[in-house]
């Protein structure tokens, strides 16, 4: 495990923690960190909503980059329930390969922290139905 999925593990880490904000708005329970290119890491939480106005904590961080002008990632790391493996969804994938055409395929992806298991967003993602 190289120092940067340990400095993305510590950062999602940070912003863990499942949280109710109202009777209808939950938040936290997975985390997420993304790097950009420039190497800058960017947290999200997820968010849980009635009638799924949330958010994939993947998608919130990934928000978060764009939010500060940066368009181009390098790195994802999810910290799921329990601290499981878990691979980003359908939705997480699409957002990416919509933002990088061209260049997705070669976004690392940590699918199973305690094991070290890494895979691309293109062995992930090999037909995006756009290309
Ligand atoms: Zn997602």
């Amino acid at each position: 495990m190289d120092k940067i999925w340990e400095e993305m593990y510590e950062a999602a880490k940070a912003v863990l923690g499942s949280v109710t904000i109202s009777d209808y708005v939950k938040a936290g329970e997975v985390s997420a960190a993304v790097r950009s290119k420039s190497g800058q890491i960017y947290t999200g939480v997820c968010i849980d909503t009635c009638s799924s106005l949330g958010i994939c904590a993947e998608r919130n961080a990934i928000f978060n980059m764009i939010t500060n002008g940066e368009y181009e990632i390098d790195r994802v790391l999810c910290i799921p329930p329990n601290e499981g493996k878990g691979a980003p969804c359908g939705a997480c994938r699409e957002l990416m390969t919509q933002l990088m055409p061209g260049k997705y395929k070669d976004i690392k992806i940590m699918i199973d922290y305690s094991k070290g298991q890494v895979m691309t967003l293109g062995e992930l993602t090999p037909e995006w139905w756009i290309e």
